[in-house]
């Protein structure tokens, strides 16, 4: 295979690494003078920081800017931290407010440029060629995730099947009818697609690459989808704040963690509590910096997610880029119960590890009185008890949360991103 089949910028996705860290010093020393000339609310912050722009050296000075995160943009709620005037921005995109906090990203010409390069990167490391049929599923709207995905596979000279969120029967009888090599979703929705091919008795050979993302994608749940459908499952990483999917990046065949583009993003974990850089390979929240876009480039932004580095060598794809580990979880999705510290996700991974269990289930968190208990619901076949549910999670996470069974079919299915995760305060 020639080096263009297998990546969309050779040159770019392989420099060396004292070449990437060497571009992402000038670009980090150029994008503080820049936000600083260019955003008011910005240059306020870091001069009260101390900061000068002129004197700035780049990343050996890069904890001397005060860390960012959702509050700064509900403060600057609708624009306050755009950096070009509005009349230069094409499109814009807003989180779906899982945390409750209306994020806004502006886009410039350059700034869907990037998005596309980013994310047709991703299409060619997961194999898609030119002319691959991918069904978009994700929805077309403010959320990042459909158009997100439509920009790239345009750079990537993919057939675009745009089928947007829902209508499981038609995704099927398309998918059927065009030999859609590629599914774009969201990883839960793929529970729902199977449930429903198996109704209708239809099965896709055609399909090759899952392009999943948007939520905690764990090892089981892969597993579980690559066994079914035969296709091989990728995680790909990104956020609105980044300038939506696919900005940071995704793992490669090699399916040993997710690669950052780092040409474009450079990348910290902190402890969460005191905000101190932490070593590679020890686990923190992720702290990511905007090196190239332009409309609204963030700097030191504190994402919430949970992961650690896990490696800077060259990968056995050829890539140079860092890989970092799939997310565990975010930092406000922690639990808290008998003094077991744990995430939605490590329910997941231990619920897929019992047979016979579905692909859906709900975590109801109940607090009384300051005390956390935790009820599991799950779809299984006939046979899974709650017993055997409370059994094995008690010897993976420590604790035995009440399980509850139900059939198949018994949890109501989401289109967008699932909700896994339910509080509730008793009195
Ligand atoms: P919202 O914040 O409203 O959910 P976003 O699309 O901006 O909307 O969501 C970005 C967040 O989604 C990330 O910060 C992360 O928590 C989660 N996310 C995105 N992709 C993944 C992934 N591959 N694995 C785990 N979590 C992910
Ligand atoms: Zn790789």
């Amino acid at each position: 295979m020639s080096g263009s089949e297998l990546y969309f910028n050779p040159d770019l996705e392989t420099m060396s690494q004292d070449e990437i860290v060497a571009l992402q010093n000038e670009r980090l020393k150029e994008k503080v003078r820049y936000v600083m000339a260019n955003n008011a609310y910005l240059r306020d912050l870091y001069t009260k920081a101390g900061v000068v722009a002129e004197d700035f050296r780049g990343i050996e000075d890069i904890e001397k800017l005060p860390i960012l995160a959702k509050a700064n943009f509900r403060e600057t709620y609708p624009l306050g931290m755009c950096c070009v005037p509005k009349n230069l921005i094409r499109e814009m995109h807003m989180s779906s407010g899982s945390t409750g906090t209306p994020v806004v990203m502006p886009y410039t010409i350059a700034d869907l440029e990037q998005w596309a390069e980013c994310m047709a990167r991703c299409y060619r490391m997961a194999g898609a060629m030119e002319g691959d049929p991918i069904q978009i599923m994700p929805t077309f709207g403010l959320f990042n995730g459909g158009f997100g995905m439509y920009h790239g596979a345009r750079a990537a000279g993919l057939f675009v099947i745009p089928t947007g969120s829902g209508n499981t029967e038609r995704q099927i009888r398309m998918a059927r009818d065009f030999n859609t090599r590629i599914f774009g979703a969201v990883i839960s929705y793929t529970g729902r697609l199977i449930e429903v091919m198996e109704k209708m008795n239809i099965e896709l050979p055609s399909l090759k690459i899952g392009i999943f993302g948007a939520e905690t994608v764990t090892k089981a749940m892969t597993e579980k989808i690559s066994a079914r459908l035969g296709m091989d499952v990728f995680n790909i990483y990104g956020m609105t704040e980044t300038g939506g999917v696919g900005t940071l990046g995704m793992d490669c065949k090699d399916h040993s963690g997710i690669h950052v583009w780092e040409d474009h993003y450079y990348l910290e974990v902190v402890d969460p509590v005191t905000k101190k850089v932490l070593p590679d390979g020890q686990e923190g929240e992720l702290v990511v910096t905007s090196l190239t876009r332009e409309a609204l480039p963030v700097i030191r932004f504190k994402t919430g997610d949970l992961t650690k580095i896990i490696s800077r060598e060259k990968c056995a794809c050829g890539r140079t880029h860092v890989k970092i580990d799939q997310i565990a979880g975010r930092t406000d999705d922690m639990l808290i119960v008998k003094g077991v510290n744990f995430f939605p996700s490590q329910v997941e991974q231990a619920l897929f590890e019992i047979p016979g269990v579905g692909s859906e289930y709900q975590i109801i968190m109940e607090e009384k009185d300051g005390v956390n208990d935790v009820h599991i619901l799950v779809e299984a076949e006939e046979g899974v008890t709650g017993y055997t549910v409370e059994k094995h999670l008690k010897e993976r996470l420590g604790f035995s949360p009440k399980g509850d069974v139900m059939p198949i079919g018994s949890l109501p299915r989401v289109d967008g991103k699932a909700v896994r995760l339910i509080r509730k305060k008793l009195d």
